[in-house]
């Protein structure tokens, strides 16, 4: 099907000019939208591809505030441009919610072939690792293919041992690779605990083949054991396959120091163009502030911010706003595990009901992908519709529903909230995903126009579409 979807798509790309006359572009014939609001949906996404100021506000928050992991010095910088940002956008209601998370700073990470031969090898601390004693631990290295190999292991393999695993994520544009590949980062260490190994080092969960290793979160339950653990660059556990290939006994050293922050404050930024007709009703549009530490996060997800705040600050400068009111949302603390999400489903549960529709931008590099529907059966015409303005853009329509709008809108999802998912080009994404290298330099701000048009224009249209979307039936 998005094969299928992906050619009919490219098609439409080539049988539209640039920057279509929205008139040309909009015709007549519609079931759930008056010819005026796809008028103003297709102006919309005009002015945005021929220039939506997205990349001068990623510039602006790579630039001035950096990389913006929670605890971190850089993170209330964040927060206070995000206020900034978004009050110039002419959002009204602009506010921070603050909450309560456990930070963790990165040190240092040394991971050191000492036998059969001596190599440095490139690393970092998988997020929230735990430091080994000063000076670093030495062991065997007991090689496994995966998770599930590791899983499968007599513990007696690994006990007083140093534990890699080396699958390397599949490259896709849907991102496919990344599930299978990214339960040797999230619960390896575990595994290796309850085994009784020493360290964990993982090839790192990205599909480049570049000396930039890739951190990402670990999963931690409250009272499971963990390691020390570390992810290679793809280049360095190159280096070190090449030595096990030989066979011989691989001996390494490994260092890792990282800081327990105790309990420290990060907050959401929560912004708003009240509705003109029904401002109880809201849809809500979101992407994430933070980012990890090794870089400006300039794609996951300043991009996000950017390309979404764009999109609001074009829809409120409407002569009239749309009918209801539309509420853009930074989530703090995403990376480590969705908690800015939590934190806001958790206090506005009573207002859930009223979020008639939600989106986020998460995920990606370069134009988005294909639109896919999360409503029930009786709106995918409706949503059908929406697309029709996206569609000449090279945007594909994806019916199926993945039941997905975005990692920090899970919780809202959960409890009934319907909406859409813009799915991005997962295909390039995982070469810079969590590592050093996910720069300014990487992305281009033709494509950051090209998403906030898509954004603005769905988003204006969810908040005037007459009707009243709702969730799919459950399906258990
Ligand atoms: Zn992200």
């Amino acid at each position: 099907m998005l094969r299928f979807v992906l050619i009919f798509s490219l098609a439409l790309v080539f049988s539209a000019c640039n920057r279509p006359d929205p008139d040309d572009q909009v015709g007549t014939e519609y079931t759930y939208f008056s010819v005026n609001q796809m008028r103003t949906a297709a102006k919309l996404r005009q002015d945005a591809l021929s220039g939506s100021g997205a990349y001068a506000l990623l510039e602006s928050l790579t630039t001035e505030v950096g990389g913006r992991l929670e605890g971190s010095a850089d993170d209330p910088k964040a927060v206070a441009w995000a206020m900034e940002a978004f009050k110039a956008a002419g959002l009204a209601n602009v506010r921070s919610e603050p909450f309560p998370i456990h930070g963790w700073a990165r040190v240092s990470a040394s991971v050191s072939v000492t036998s059969p031969v001596a190599l440095d090898l490139t690393v970092t601390s998988l997020g929230k690792s735990i430091s080994t004693p000063e000076g670093g631990v030495s062991g065997t290295l007991v090689p496994f293919k995966t998770y599930q190999d590791l899983v499968a292991a007599d513990p007696a393999q690994v006990a007083g041992k140093i534990v890699f695993i080396s699958n390397k994520m599949e490259r896709a544009q849907d991102g496919s690779g990344y599930g299978p590949a990214v339960i040797a980062r999230a619960k390896g260490h575990a595994e290796v605990a309850k085994k009784g190994g020493l360290a964990l080092i993982i090839r790192s969960i990205g599909t480049d083949d570049s000396d930039f290793p890739h951190t990402g979160a670990m999963q931690l339950a409250e009272g499971e054991p963990t390691v020390p653990a570390a992810a290679l660059s793809n280049q360095a556990a190159d280096k070190l396959q090449a030595l096990l290939d030989q066979g011989k006994p691989v001996r390494v050293h490994v260092d890792i120091q990282n800081r327990d922050l105790g309990t420290v404050t990060t907050a959401n930024v929560i912004g708003e163009i009240p509705g003109s007709v029904r401002p109880d009703e809201v849809v809500l549009v979101g992407a994430h502030l933070d980012s990890w530490d090794l870089a400006t996060g300039a794609m996951d997800d300043g991009m996000g911010i950017a390309t979404t705040l764009a999109a609001a600050r074009l829809i409120a400068a409407l002569p009239k706003h749309p009918a209801r009111t539309i509420r853009l949302i930074a989530f703090g603390a995403e990376e480590t595990g969705l908690h800015g999400g939590n934190a806001y489903a958790a206090a506005h549960a009573a207002e859930i009901p009223n979020i008639v529709f939600g989106m986020e931008s998460d995920f990606g590099i370069g134009k988005t992908w294909v639109l896919r529907p999360h409503v029930d059966e009786s709106a995918v015409p409706v949503l059908r519709e929406m697309w029709r303005l996206i569609g000449p853009m090279g945007v594909g329509w994806d019916p199926e529903d993945y039941e997905e709008v975005g990692p920090d809108l899970t919780p809202l999802v959960a409890a009934g909230m319907p909406g859409a998912l813009l799915y991005g080009d997962g295909t390039n994404y995982f070469d810079i995903h969590h590592t050093g290298n996910d720069v300014l330099g990487n992305l281009k701000a033709e494509d950051l126009d090209f998403d906030a048009a898509a954004y603005a224009a769905l988003l204006y249209m969810a908040a005037e579409y007459p009707g009243r979307f709702k969730a799919p039936a459950e399906t258990e």
